[in-house]
């Protein structure tokens, strides 16, 4: 293998830069590789794509990576105890967390998700403090800023079902008398109004918004939002061109929930409200019916895949084969978990590939699908644009720089395709380099813009500041994840029609 090479040459200072590799993949999937490949790169767009003048090997570019659904949780949730099982009952334990500082929590998320190849993130916040909205939401965006990942920062909208798929005071009568009034004071907030909310949502916009920062209309989910939030939502999307993200369909339960309240009309009742339009990122889907896929895909609304997360919560497998039949986008997230607990995008880009490929099916994921997912459809998720998914002259310069080298130190030279090499063993630890909006935020596999590990040590620190009160909680959740799960057993949630 020839020797390692990327060559840089700062024209001027953040303005141009020239950059050379052994494999240029444009748009990985679609168009065959450049060998010996080169890219200019003027401020945050490519200026030039070209052969290269020396066409030494080594590395691999492609078009940065785009985490359509996440939660930037940079402390694990197994941290505090939240262990995988199935999602009603996981969600019950979140409520553990200790205190964090929300930049560094964000940070070291966003951090890590860089060192995998992410250039873009929907961060779905979930605090439903609205207090603390603005202040939190500013710390995120500084959060993105300083490593300098993309950002769509995602404004959490919910106004019912604060404590299942039932109403709160008939769960909470349900809970252990012991623990009833610490439930009430602790987690039944007074919500907002629709129209109180909406003006948050232009708030935040006001005050984040940017060039590498888009703000989104975040329903939770729809089950945990009154008709009223959902109408206004749909209203204002529509009005103020604004995205929408929300969970959709991922569990069995929410299938059942969704069939007893609304049956036979439940995305259709969010598509006449407008929550579903060509502006709409569902995240999971994997409940989602054929006519109901039709139906979204009709809209050009898009679903993000959660893999790591839906095997890990016990929620199933997207049916991305009746996606790809009816034409319907889609994309990729995180959604905060990774097969290893550890937010690499690009381990999930791979098992993507194995589990969505089978040979059974006549709509298997091919390599272009999967591309456009995490490429094309992911940024247009989270940053609302439709101008990326192939390194060409004045796209945006966001650039996934692999180590080839070491991918390949094993392989007999011209016996395989190297995407194939790729989606068969690349992970964070092949990432050399990162390029968004032109500027190199992770070299040598290490963010340039913050310190990682520091911050890792310092987010450690404060949640053991906080360990004497998640014990003290732990008891609590575990007597409220037993009534959820009675309720549910008992179909509580198939009761629920509003
Ligand atoms: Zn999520």
């Amino acid at each position: 293998m020839p020797d390692l090479v990327l060559c840089i040459h700062r024209a001027s200072p953040m303005t141009a830069l020239d950059l050379s590799f052994q494999y240029l993949y444009a748009a990985p999937g679609r168009d065959a590789p450049l060998a010996g490949g080169a890219i200019s790169l003027s401020g945050d767009r490519i200026a030039e794509v070209k052969p290269a003048v020396s066409s030494r090997g080594g590395l691999l570019a492609m078009p940065a990576l785009a985490d359509a659904h996440d939660h930037a949780r940079g402390f694990h949730h197994i941290g505090f105890g939240a262990k995988d099982q199935k999602f009603e009952l996981w969600r019950a334990a979140l409520y553990a967390q200790p205190p964090i500082d929300p930049y560094l929590n964000a940070a070291l998320a966003f951090g890590r998700l860089a060192q995998s190849g992410v250039g873009s993130v929907m961060h779905v916040y979930s605090s439903i403090r609205v207090d603390r909205l603005i202040d939190d939401a500013r710390a995120i965006t500084r959060a993105a800023r300083d490593v300098g990942i993309r950002l769509g920062f995602v404004v959490p909208l919910r106004d019912v079902q604060t404590l299942g798929y039932g109403p709160d005071q008939e769960l909470l009568a349900l809970h252990d008398p012991r623990d009833q009034a610490f439930v009430k004071e602790t987690w039944l907030y007074p919500f907002p109004s629709p129209e109180r909310y909406m003006e948050l949502v232009r708030e935040v916009a006001r005050a984040i918004e940017g060039p590498t920062v888009t703000v989104q209309l975040g329903p939770n989910s729809p089950q945990a939002c009154s008709d009223g939030l959902l109408e206004a939502i749909g209203d204002a999307s529509a009005r103020e061109n604004r995205r929408v993200t929300t969970h959709l369909l991922e569990t069995s339960i929410q299938r059942k929930w969704a069939d007893a309240s609304y049956p036979g009309k439940f995305i259709r009742r969010l598509c006449d409200m407008d929550v579903i339009s060509e502006r709409f990122t569902g995240a999971h889907g994997v409940w989602l019916r054929p006519d109901e896929v039709a139906m979204m895909a009709e809209r050009r609304a898009q679903i993000a895949v959660n893999l790591s997360s839906n095997y890990r919560l016990r929620s199933g497998v997207a049916p991305v084969d009746s996606y790809i039949k009816a034409g319907m986008p889609f994309s990729f997230g995180v959604d905060s978990f990774g097969f290893d607990d550890d937010d690499d995008a690009l381990r999930e880009l791979r098992i993507g590939h194995w589990v969505f490929s089978p040979l059974d099916t006549d709509a298997p994921l091919t390599q272009e699908l999967l591309f456009r997912g995490w490429h094309q459809n992911g940024f247009l998720a989270v940053n609302g644009r439709n101008d990326y998914g192939r390194l060409t002259p004045g796209a945006p310069a966001d650039i996934l720089v692999l180590d080839y080298e070491a991918l390949s130190y094993d392989l007999i030279e011209n016996m395989i395709d190297p995407l194939e090499v790729v989606l068969t063993r690349a992970s964070s630890r092949h990432v050399k380099s990162l390029y968004v909006a032109g500027r190199e935020i992770v070299r040598d596999g290490k963010v340039t813009g913050v310190d990682l590990p520091a911050i890792e040590r310092e987010v450690i620190a404060q949640t053991r500041r906080g360990a004497e009160r998640a014990r003290a909680l732990k008891p609590v959740l575990e007597r409220s994840q037993a009534t959820l799960e009675e309720f549910y057993r008992a179909g509580g949630h198939t009761r629920a029609a509003r």
